[in-house]
């Protein structure tokens, strides 16, 4: 089943006097969404009784969890400290994850801002298989890490970089964000054939069961020379990519992906509108 929700909590979920993360099962299910990412993007900071709690609303609503780990993880970091720092919130996430009942969670992995492409890849891939050992001894292996394709041209996370770490292990799944994927290649993804172009990639050198079940993030997004700028709204036209190609390819390639909204403010309701393009295209 495909599924469609937000990253993290939009604005009208507050304005409408909601405070706390464990509504957001109910007002996702009442919109019509089945999927909901939860934000450790700035630290895991939920007590283990929160987590629960969301965790048994999402059950009863039929909400798909992921989390989204903290931005600040340096897989790739020159200092050896800050790698075993990232390992450290990488397990945290899973942890919590763990907690929750979240199936996936969603790693950046880090910059090469100060360090060579190659050697960080290389460094990247010697920790994430340090990370998928311990998972395996602290019993966290059934929740899979989906590392982040990433929108800025300085960060370690090309669709190619996150293809190569993915074949370390059957267990890891991309998360492809096409607004970084269309930001970092200046504006590439016009057409269903463009689309098409990133998911039989991803299907040749990962197999088709991956692909299918996919973790994607999707905004509209500003970009400069560097790539990412900023994040828009579906209704920001001026600003790619479309969904509709992306829909209609989806539907070539029969995916059965999770697709979070990362739209800023309103991300559960376009992730509404990004559902009924879905549906659109295929009726
Ligand atoms: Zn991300």
């Amino acid at each position: 089943m495909i599924r469609f929700g937000p990253s993290g909590n939009s604005e009208s979920f507050y304005e409408q006097g909601y405070k706390s993360s464990v509504q957001m099962p109910a007002w996702l299910n009442a919109m019509g969404l089945n999927a909901y990412e939860y934000q450790c993007s700035k630290g895991v900071k939920v007590s283990e009784a929160v987590a629960r709690n969301i965790g048994d609303e999402a059950l009863k609503y039929n909400i798909y969890l992921s989390i989204h780990a903290p931005y600040y993880i340096n897989m790739a970091s020159e200092e050896e400290e800050k790698r075993a720092n990232s390992k450290r919130y990488i397990l945290e996430t899973l942890t919590c994850a763990k907690w929750m009942g979240a199936k996936r969670i969603v790693v950046h992995t880090g910059s090469y801002s100060k360090v060579d492409k190659k050697w960080a890849l290389n460094m990247a891939i010697t920790v994430m298989k340090e990370v998928l050992e311990e998972a395996r001894e602290n019993g966290l292996d059934d929740i899979v890490i989906c590392p982040e394709v990433l929108g800025k041209q300085n960060q370690l996370g090309s669709l190619e970089e996150i293809i190569e770490i993915c074949k370390i292990d059957n267990r890891l799944i991309p998360t492809v964000d096409f607004g970084h994927i269309h930001a970092r290649g200046q504006g590439i993804l016009n057409s269903v054939e463009d689309f098409m172009k990133v998911l039989e990639k991803i299907e040749k050198n990962l197999g088709y069961d991956r692909l299918k079940n996919l973790h994607c993030h999707f905004s509209r997004i500003e970009f400069t020379k560097g790539g990412e700028k900023k994040h828009w709204t579906l209704d920001d036209v001026q600003f790619g990519p479309d969904f509709e190609p992306l829909a209609e390819a989806l539907y070539i390639k029969n995916m059965e992906p999770v697709i979070i909204c990362e739209s800023r403010g309103n991300m559960a309701e376009d992730a509404l509108k990004l559902k009924k393009v879905y549906e659109r295209v295929g009726g």
